[in-house]
């Protein structure tokens, strides 16, 4: 791993820590310790408490001061797009317009193993310098391409669950493939990649508008015979794609109902989007423990609606953040974080009133329960991964003027919502390594 080497010795870091490890839509909240010591030995929290008392029981620690600032665990995106980093930013397009003329002439690129190589590199450097050290990330079309997606992660140190996107109809031509060879191309990905240090591998039709039955009937086989594989894909994130899928499957109860017949729908499933669901399809979704990942940006750019966290939360189907890069907006999580807490409060009554906790919650902890990872990953806690985010806003920044005058660590979170940056974020860390330095 060339991201940055973890060092023998023990670390003791000192600053101010805020997580979320108790969900705070249920009855949890915001855990912030304020001159706080994090003993990391050999990548793994082992140790945490007052500074002083850590210092105490390991005076042999090498101390970090991190001394202003925050300290926040890595942050999970749960639903992001390799092959889209050159599409961010285009604007004024509905969901079918835009993946025809915007993302799928550059995903067609990632056949030239070069480009998809260059590509690949630029993806990692985003979800790096955005704070993004776990991820379930939306593959290529191309196997070549996933393999350098893998190869690119396995070398940064990021924890990394992707896969080969498979469809056969309806995209172009040279995006399309057959049962047969979505399995055989799918099967020695997940060989060569899948549980390789931090790698895991995730079944990946594009959605059920461009997947006909014998296609996901081979994700589905694929899903079963690499075991602990994970299953993404999109979920009525448009009406008139919703409207699309229904015309195109016979018998089937709804779109939903297309993945879950296969089996594809489980506690190893991440959806993204649901701006559109049935009562019926939420039922469902909690009955299975799947995963729904949010990514409002994408909906507000896409004009795909406002997401019913509501209802989510009322079903108990489990939610959590995704930046949907590239029809989202960029990589931060602190920007998903806050247009959620837009889209919510815009809804009125029928929102959730977001706190900066919730959105901690859903841009850490949430997503490492989407991804199974709760015992590594998801907060500062003993026992986990030293997997971390410094943010240290420039002295006199609007943020570092913010910091300074909150009246408390509800307030300071806020303010990282609200105002932070790529470029605040000082420090990143994945298992100990840092792989981010300013
Ligand atoms: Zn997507």
């Amino acid at each position: 791993m060339s991201g940055g080497a973890v060092s023998g010795v023990a670390l003791l870091y000192r600053g101010t820590v805020l997580d979320t490890p108790q969900c705070p839509f249920e009855g949890g909240g915001l855990r912030a310790e304020a001159d706080a010591g994090l003993l990391v030995e050999a990548g793994v929290i082992t140790d945490r408490g007052g500074f002083a008392e850590v210092r105490g029981r390991h005076a042999e620690a090498e101390v970090v001061d991190l001394g202003q600032g925050l300290l926040l665990p890595g942050l999970v995106d749960t639903h992001v797009h390799f092959p889209q980093v050159r599409a961010i930013g285009a604007l004024g397009m509905p969901l079918l317009r835009w993946l025809e003329q915007c993302a799928l002439p550059e995903e067609a690129r990632l056949a030239d193993v070069d480009y998809a190589r260059a590509v690949a590199a630029e993806f990692t450097s985003g979800l790096i310098e955005a704070g993004t050290t776990t991820a379930l990330v939306f593959g290529s079309h191309f196997a070549v391409a996933v393999d350098a997606m893998f190869a690119q992660a396995a070398d940064t140190g990021l924890r990394v669950t992707t896969g080969l996107v498979v469809s056969d109809r309806v995209l172009r031509d040279d995006l399309l493939t057959t049962p047969e060879r979505a399995y055989e191309e799918g099967r020695a990905l997940a060989e060569r990649w899948h549980g390789r240090g931090r790698l895991r591998y995730a079944v990946t039709p594009r959605f059920s508008l461009s997947c006909g039955d014998a296609l996901l009937a081979s994700c589905a086989a694929l899903l079963k015979d690499v075991g602990g594989s994970y299953f993404t894909s999109h979920l009525n994130e448009n009406v008139a794609e919703v409207l699309a899928v229904g015309e195109l499957f016979e018998g089937a109860i709804d779109y939903l109902d297309t993945y879950d017949r296969q089996g594809l729908v489980g506690r190893r499933s991440v959806l993204a989007h649901n701006v559109h669901p049935t009562d019926r399809q939420l039922a469902l979704l909690a009955a299975q423990d799947a995963t729904v990942a949010h990514c409002p940006t994408s909906n507000s750019a896409l004009g795909s609606g406002l997401f019913p966290l509501r209802r989510h939360r009322e079903h108990g189907v489990r939610v959590a953040l995704g930046s949907d890069v590239g029809a989202g907006t960029g990589f931060s999580l602190l920007k998903e974080g806050l247009q959620a807490y837009f889209v919510q409060h815009l809804l009125g009554e029928e929102g959730v009133p977001l706190s900066a906790a919730d959105l901690l919650y859903l841009a850490t902890a949430a997503g490492a329960e989407a991804l199974g990872l709760t015992a590594e990953v998801g907060d500062l806690g003993v026992g986990k991964q030293f997997d971390a985010v410094w943010v240290r806003p420039e002295t006199g920044s609007t943020l570092d003027v913010g910091l300074r005058h909150a009246r408390d660590a509800d307030d300071a979170l806020a303010k990282v919502f609200a105002l932070g940056c790529s470029a605040d974020l000082v420090g990143v860390w994945v298992g100990g390594a840092r792989i981010k330095q300013r």
